[in-house]
């Protein structure tokens, strides 16, 4: 099997004058496990729907091989979805409904029988073939709508939040099944979630949407060490976003001015202009230390005062009141077990952190989605 390359031209949907997706570019290379991300209601299944033929878009070109699907209904497509309900038929065997599209495809009895067996040995679900899905486990379930959608050999697999309705564990253990599964398989996974670390564990590359739009796309080391927005920033993992003036732009060195003190970040591309921005620090890239103690030459420095110390069990947070509206977050590692933090509430302190540990950004018109961690602070 190989994989098709989609592209989407300023494509967009509105329901009931309120844009879903609001004219969306988007490359998705032929082979590669692609990742749509973002938070509740920004417009990732409608997107997926129109790639799918299920959701005729207002305006707009998707282009599949640089073919333009859009004339084509659902099943002309070189596409097929996989859901989160797995829409399987309940008084049918496994085998069966694995076989149950390429009855209409006119695939010999020999070819069916040969596909459907090897789409069940791809998910290794090839001893369950008898049973019927009510005696299977969710994640088995899954595994059999995947055999299903892969047994029709679409260039593109579309998935929308697929592992969704199974417990945590089990999810980790299909995120890492999957990611082989679309490696050995070859073709173009399109993969819906709300779930960042999911999108981290699995993409080549990740869309961010916001509001209809694309924040960002990227592999998944660039969009968590560079986010492009600052909304990017906050909707993957804990960050710490704080105001920010540009007083200085110096070769590869920004000065800013934020969170009360003069800090220096190094950009590698595109230096900002002087004025109004914003400084994201990510917390496991700071260390705190006694407000006594100097810091090493060339370090930006935060001193401040320790308002909570959060136990987390791999990691502690130690959140320090710096003396502007939210407090700065710092990730210790628990290398040291839970004694790893000795400093307690009250106590004086210096954050510290690498000129590249900060990143100067533009301000999202998005709306930044709730992050636990600042939540924490101003509570
Ligand atoms: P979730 O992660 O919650 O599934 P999503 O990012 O997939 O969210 P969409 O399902 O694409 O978001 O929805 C985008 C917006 O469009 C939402 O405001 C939603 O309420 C609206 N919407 C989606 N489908 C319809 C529909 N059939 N009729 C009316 N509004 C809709």
């Amino acid at each position: 099997m190989t994989g098709g390359a989609i592209r989407l031209h300023q494509l967009a949907k509105s329901f009931a004058g309120m844009p879903a997706v609001d004219g969306i570019d988007l490359d998705i290379p032929a082979g590669q496990f692609f990742s749509l991300l973002g938070p509740s209601g920004c417009g990732k299944t409608t997107t997926l729907r129109m790639i799918a033929g299920f959701e005729k878009p207002d305006s707009g070109r998707i282009e599949v091989d640089g073919r333009d699907v859009a004339a084509d209904p659902p099943h002309k497509r070189p596409v097929n979805t996989v859901f989160q309900t797995y829409a399987l038929f309940p008084f049918m065997t496994v085998r069966d409904n694995v076989a149950f599209g390429l009855k209409y495809q006119k695939v010999s009895r020999e070819e069916t029988t040969r596909r459907v067996g090897e789409a069940l040995e791809l998910v290794r679900m090839d001893s369950y073939a008898t049973r019927r899905p009510a005696q299977l486990s969710g994640g088995q379930q899954q595994r059999v709508a995947l055999a299903r959608a892969l047994v029709l050999r679409p260039r593109v697999l579309l998935l929308d939040e697929p592992l969704g309705a199974l417990d945590a564990k089990l999810r980790k253990q299909l995120q890492l099944e999957l990611r082989a599964l679309q490696r050995d398989v070859g073709i173009t996974f399109v993969y819906v979630t709300h779930d960042q670390e999911e999108a981290l564990t699995m993409s080549d590359q990740i869309a961010v949407l916001a509001e209809g739009r694309i924040e960002q796309v990227g592999a998944p080391q660039e969009i968590y060490s560079a986010p492009a927005t600052t909304f990017v920033a906050g909707f993957l993992g804990a960050a710490n976003i704080f105001d920010a003036d540009i007083v200085d732009v110096v070769g590869g060195a920004v000065t800013c001015s934020a969170l009360g003190t003069r800090l220096i970040a190094s950009v590698t591309e595109g230096a900002p202009a002087p004025g109004a921005a914003a400084v994201v620090i990510r917390p496991e890239r700071i260390t705190v230390q006694d407000s006594d103690t100097p810091a090493a030459a060339g370090m930006n420095v935060v001193t401040g005062t320790v308002k909570h110390v959060v136990y987390l069990g791999n990691c502690t947070q130690v959140h320090v009141d710096v003396g502007v509206a939210a407090d700065l977050v710092v990730e210790v590692p628990n290398r040291c077990g839970p004694a790893s933090v000795t400093h307690a509430p009250g106590q004086r302190v210096a954050c510290v952190c690498e000129h590249d540990a900060v990143r100067v950004l533009q301000r999202s018109t998005a709306a930044p989605v709730a992050d636990p961690v600042s939540a924490l602070s101003s509570a």
